[in-house]
C-alpha cells in the first residue's frame, strides 16, 4: 500500500491541463479546422470535390464549401488541390450547436456552442453522459473512453459516463444510427429525464459519415433524436471532443474558431520531440487512437 501511494507521489500530476497544454497533445500529422481560400481557385476546377470519398467538399466558379459534418479528415482534397487552396490547421475546435455551422466556406465567422443560460445552470457543475454507440467502428469509441483516462481525466470538469440512461443528462451518440440500433438509440433517450441533451460524436454520427445511403444505416443521431451539438471528425480527437463538451457548458471562453494556417504551424515547431516526429510532445498518459 505504502509503496503505491509513494509511486503515486513519484509519478506527480499526469493529467493535461487544458487548454493551456492542449497543443502539447497534437502530433504533427494532426488535422484540424481546413482553412480554405477560395480566391486561389482555377476557373471550372474540381479537383478537390471530385476526390472527396464522403462527397462534404463542393466547388463553384468562386466558391469552395467543405461540411465537417461529413468530413473524414482524409486530406485527399488537400493533395488534389494544385494551388493550395484546400489546408488544414491544428484547430481541434470544431465543434457546433448546429450543422449549418458546420459548413467552412474560407469566411471567418464565430460558431458558439454553448447552451442556454439556464442548462448551462442545470448542467455546468455535473453533467452525466450515458454513451450509445450506434454502429460506429469503435474509433470514435475509443477516443471518447480515453477521455476518462489519467490523461486527460474528464471528470475534474465535471463531466461524468453513466451507467444507466436513468442516473444521465444526455445522450453522446457515435455512429451512424444502424436500422439494429434504432429502436436501442430511442428507448435510452426516452429512458433519460427532461431536460436532456443529446451529443453527436464523429462524421457517422453527424451525417452517417462514409456510411451515409447505406440502406442499413440511417443519416447519423439528428435522423432519430434531436442533436444539441455536433462533434467532427473520423474519429474526433479527444481535445476536439473536450473542447466541445466544455463549450457547450460555457467553461472556456467562446471564442472565434479560426486560427491562421501558418500561424498553427509555427505553434508545432516549438513543441519538444520524443524521437519519433509523430510523437512531438504527446504525453505519454495522453495517449488515443486517433487516425488523423
Ligand atoms: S478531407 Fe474531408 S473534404 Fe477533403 S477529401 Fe477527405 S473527406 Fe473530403
Ligand atoms: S466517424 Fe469515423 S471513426 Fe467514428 S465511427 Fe464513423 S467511421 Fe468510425
Amino acid at each position: 500500500m505504502m509503496r503505491a501511494v509513494l509511486e503515486r507521489l513519484r509519478q506527480g500530476k499526469r493529467s493535461l491541463d487544458f487548454p493551456e497544454q492542449a497543443s502539447h497533445a497534437l502530433v504533427p500529422r494532426f488535422r484540424g479546422r481546413p482553412q480554405l481560400s477560395p480566391a486561389r481557385c482555377h476557373e471550372g476546377c474540381a479537383e478537390c470535390a471530385d476526390v472527396c470519398p464522403t462527397g462534404a467538399i463542393r466547388s463553384s466558379a468562386d466558391r469552395i464549401e467543405l461540411d465537417l459534418g461529413r468530413c473524414i479528415f482524409c486530406s485527399e482534397c488537400q493533395s488534389a488541390c494544385p494551388t493550395g487552396a484546400v489546408e488544414f490547421t491544428q484547430d481541434y475546435r470544431l465543434a457546433a450547436r448546429s450543422a449549418q455551422d458546420l459548413v467552412v466556406d474560407g469566411r471567418e465567422k464565430e460558431v458558439r456552442a454553448s447552451l442556454d443560460r439556464a442548462l448551462r445552470r442545470l448542467f455546468g457543475r455535473s453533467l452525466k453522459l450515458r454513451v450509445v454507440s450506434a454502429g460506429g467502428c469503435n474509433a470514435c469509441e475509443a477516443d471518447v473512453n480515453v477521455l476518462g483516462t489519467i490523461g486527460w481525466d474528464i471528470s475534474r470538469f465535471g463531466i461524468e459516463y453513466a451507467a444507466s440512461p436513468r442516473h444521465a443528462d444526455g445522450l453522446l451518440v457515435t455512429g451512424p444510427v444502424t436500422q439494429n440500433m434504432r429502436l436501442a438509440l430511442e428507448e435510452t433517450y426516452a429512458a433519460v429525464a427532461e431536460p436532456r441533451i443529446v451529443i453527436a460524436v464523429g462524421a457517422c454520427a453527424i451525417s452517417g459519415g462514409l456510411f451515409a445511403d447505406h440502406p442499413e444505416a440511417l443519416s447519423g443521431a439528428a435522423s432519430v433524436v434531436p442533436v444539441d451539438l455536433y462533434i467532427p471528425g473520423c474519429p474526433p480527437h479527444p481535445l476536439t471532443i473536450l473542447d466541445g463538451l466544455l463549450r457547450l457548458l460555457g467553461k472556456i471562453a467562446e471564442d472565434p474558431v479560426r486560427f491562421p494556417a501558418s500561424q498553427q504551424a509555427g505553434l508545432i515547431e516549438q513543441l519538444p520531440t520524443t524521437g519519433h516526429s509523430q510523437d512531438a510532445g504527446r504525453p505519454r498518459s495522453a495517449e488515443c487512437s486517433c487516425q488523423q
